[in-house]
């Protein structure tokens, strides 16, 4: 175990998170019963501690990246928005995922073919099969599966560059936020790259890293950066309590105008239904509705 006083996030036994360029004027905070590992990777800052009520919290640069008690609810909304958006997804890409709790929702779609997760710091994998071996829950040994340890903006420049044959059905961007590796995920050129690696009735979706109540300027420029190169836009949220103000903003985006993002396009088997304790159809939709003054400003 190592002094909970040594993190400079950590003051007082609490785990403070602050920004004061995504969040100005307010900080989240969690108590920290104990730090199960901090260090800094080739990429970023690495600190896992547990806490009471949430368990175990994943925290990457001082921003939480997933807790045990609530990580369900955005792993299962960024995955299945996606994969019930679109008819029949048979090869999957995850940029990012390096917890294993996106791969681990995926991997429950039997008639996927082929997942491929493209992770830039592997010790983030290794550590979370380690201190927050539910997230993955064994995914990380399926065997469709193939795991690329690398860059995810250089994988689909790559893949773009050498014209593969083979493209993707659904590409989940689950990745930490603009600061650090994830940055060059917020900007139009991997909007492009998406659409070159996808099918044409291709889904992708990923996480806005802000919400309605903290920038929704912000969110209108993501969302109107994707627009650009990917007319069926839509942006719909998931709620979960140690995200900045209880919540966190998805982009999803198709290549075929035509399909409608908010609504699943087939129905969940029981047995499919039965392993989700987050999304369901109702929740699927519900989840692109809006208030009034933040639908004016990102959906007019
Ligand atoms: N659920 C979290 C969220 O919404 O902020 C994301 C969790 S997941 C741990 C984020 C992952 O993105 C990390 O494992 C990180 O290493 C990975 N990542 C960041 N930049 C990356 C890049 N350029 N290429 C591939 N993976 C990247």
């Amino acid at each position: 175990m190592v002094n909970s006083s040594s993190h400079p996030c950590i003051k007082d036994g609490w785990f403070r998170e602050i920004s004061d360029k995504s969040f100005p004027g307010q900080a989240f905070t969690l108590a920290v019963d104990s730090i199960l590992y901090q260090a800094q990777s080739e990429f970023q800052d690495i600190l896992i501690f547990s806490n009471k009520v949430y368990g175990t919290v994943l925290v990457l640069d001082g921003i939480i990246q997933c807790t045990e008690f609530d990580e369900f609810a955005y792993q299962e909304m960024i995955t299945h928005v996606a994969m019930f958006a679109h008819s029949n997804p048979k090869r999957v890409l995850i940029i990012g995922g390096g917890d294993g709790g996106v791969l681990r929702e995926v991997a429950k779609h039997k008639g996927v073919e082929e997942i491929t997760m493209v992770e830039i710091d592997s010790l983030v994998i290794e550590l979370s099969r380690k201190f927050l071996p539910t997230l993955s829950n064994g995914a990380f040994d399926d065997e469709r599966l193939d795991l690329k340890l690398c860059d995810g903006f250089k994988f689909l420049e790559d893949i773009g560059e050498a014209g593969a044959q083979k493209k993707f059905d659904v590409i989940i961007t689950d990745s930490s936020d603009p600061d650090g590796p994830a940055e060059a995920f917020f900007q139009e050129r991997y909007f492009q790259l998406l659409h070159n690696a996808l099918n044409p009735d291709g889904i992708v979706i990923m996480q806005s890293s802000e919400n309605i109540w903290l920038n929704l300027n912000y969110l209108r420029d993501l969302k109107n950066t994707a627009k650009r190169v990917f007319p069926n836009t839509e942006y719909c949220y998931t709620m979960v309590p140690t995200y900045t103000s209880g919540q966190l903003g998805l982009i999803v985006c198709s290549n075929n105008d035509s399909i409608p993002l908010i609504a699943p396009q087939r129905s969940l088997s029981g047995r499919e239904q039965e392993q989700l304790k987050y999304y369901n159809p109702q929740i699927h939709s519900s989840s692109f509705v809006l208030p009034t003054w933040a639908d004016k400003v990102i959906n007019k």
